[in-house]
């Protein structure tokens, strides 16, 4: 048994639809699918998520907002009219949109905006049945309360609660094809919560690990997964296979084409992910497994992001203060940041945090207190930084990969902020002005993946 999901792009217009449900249809092992709200169609277009947000934060700042609910009606409407759909079945599907939307009595604004973001991927899941049935196919709708998908009660973050698993084992049994809206679960109260931003993907992996699929096929609207950013670099390598910890890595450092929560549901459940491409199903995608067989390349990928700031600390004998990392976590912690690196000296620390959680009068509160509360040297932050990431299981097992990559970079004219190689090994993080951020990965690709450098553009 196969769970099959299928991202925004796939789902942006009828004409993608029916290339889902054919892909849907040429493997009867594809029985439990899961699905995003449409997509772009192209790229000046707006994702039905972004346009049910504008819409619930317009709502509530002024109790209507016509115009963003006339372009959900009409995304929708256009897709069933697409499918050959009749009135007799839509008009039910968008009488249920319409009374999300149009809510009499909001109890609390987070709880209405989760409520009608999850209405892109609860109506297209029933159209998506829907136009399956009509096909001949046995398939149903299965909404995710019903179904026992049920999560923590943090809008717009939902964590998947173990007893979900359980519940959603049962689908198994379901006889025809599943067709269940990815984003969002209930709280076990019947109260409805959406997972982060991209959450179908979590989705997707809850259900295969729930249903102890053979494979989650993850469907999306690239070939694979590339080795670098293919917007920097044109037709980069393609990745046939990964672990799961390499693939962590490269999510949480830029690469987007899979959320980074969820692999833990495969992960913990051994399930290989497949990322495959809609517009090219027959291509092999990219499998995430738990181990990978062939590790001829010491380095998988190279990832980068952007938007990070450094809080640097330092003291004279540091390292022999009892608590003073504790202490100083313990600040941050106060302030209710999560830090993402800690690299450190014998005399120094810098913490690694999102610039966007550091605001200025958090930085401003911050450094009061280091300064008062641990007597310290020096502190300063930094903005305006960007992390590299090369990753690759192989580093284990090679002697001077960091040699390789600190030489490509000197060459290429990019100062080192600050360098962390992770305990696991399997990544070794640069930290590097943003603007040199390009310049860094284009010579990390040169590097491991051209054999023979090639001068880069940028
Ligand atoms: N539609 C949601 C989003 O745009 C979830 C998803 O597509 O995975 O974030």
């Amino acid at each position: 048994m196969k769970v099959v999901k299928f991202g925004g792009t796939s789902l942006a217009s009828a004409e993608q639809i029916k290339k889902v449900c054919r892909i849907i249809r040429d493997d009867a092992d594809r029985r439990i699918v899961v699905v995003s709200a449409p997509g772009k169609r192209d790229k000046a277009d707006t994702k039905v998520t972004d346009l049910l947000i504008r819409y619930a934060e317009r709502y509530l700042d002024e109790g209507a907002a016509e115009h963003e609910k006339s372009a959900i009606f009409r995304r929708f409407e256009e897709i069933a009219e697409g499918l050959g759909l009749s009135p007799d079945i839509t008009e039910p599907i968008m009488a249920d949109l319409h009374e999300v939307l149009s809510a009499r009595k909001v109890e609390s604004p987070t709880r209405f905006i989760d409520m009608v973001k999850a209405a892109g991927e609860d109506t297209c899941a029933k159209l998506v049945a829907q136009y399956l049935q009509s096909l001949g196919e046995e398939a149903q709708y299965v909404n995710p309360y019903e179904a026992g998908l049920y999560v923590s009660d943090e809008a717009g973050n939902a964590q998947v609660l173990p007893v979900a698993y359980e519940n959603l084992h049962s689908l198994r049994e379901r006889s025809g094809i599943v067709v269940f809206p990815g984003f969002f679960g209930y709280t076990p109260e019947g109260m409805l919560v959406t997972f982060s931003r991209g959450g179908s993907d979590i989705t997707g992996s809850i259900l295969a690990a729930a249903v102890k699929a053979h494979v989650y096929e993850n469907f999306t609207d690239v070939d694979s997964v590339y080795a670098v950013n293919p917007n920097l670099v044109e037709n980069p390598k393609e990745i046939r296979e990964i672990t799961y910890r390499e693939m962590r890595e490269l999510s949480y450092s830029g690469f987007s084409v899979f959320h980074d929560e969820a692999l833990i549901p495969a992960y913990e459940a051994g399930i290989p992910v497949n990322i495959k491409n809609t517009n090219n199903p027959t291509a092999p995608g990219t499998m995430i497994v738990a181990e990978r067989k062939s590790h001829k390349n010491i380095v998988s990928g190279i990832a980068s992001d952007r938007g990070f700031c450094s809080l640097y600390v330092s003291k004279y004998l540091m390292n022999r203060e009892i608590g003073f990392g504790r202490r100083l976590l313990q600040i941050l912690e106060e302030e209710g940041l999560s830090y993402e690196h800690t690299p450190s000296g014998i005399d120094n620390i810098s913490v690694i945090l999102r610039e966007t959680a550091l605001t200025v009068e958090k930085e401003k509160r911050i450094v009061e207190r280091v300064r008062e509360e641990l007597a310290v040297d020096d502190i300063s932050v930094e903005r305006q930084l960007a992390l590299v990431m090369i990753v690759g299981e192989g580093m284990r097992q090679s002697v001077g990969t960091s040699a390789r990559a600190t030489l490509a970079l000197a060459r290429a004219q990019v100062n080192l902020e600050m360098i962390n190689q992770g305990s696991s090994e399997v990544s070794m993080m640069f930290g590097v002005k943003e603007v040199d951020v390009d310049r860094a990965v284009l010579a990390l690709y040169d590097e491991f993946f051209q054999p023979e450098p090639v001068v880069s553009q940028r």
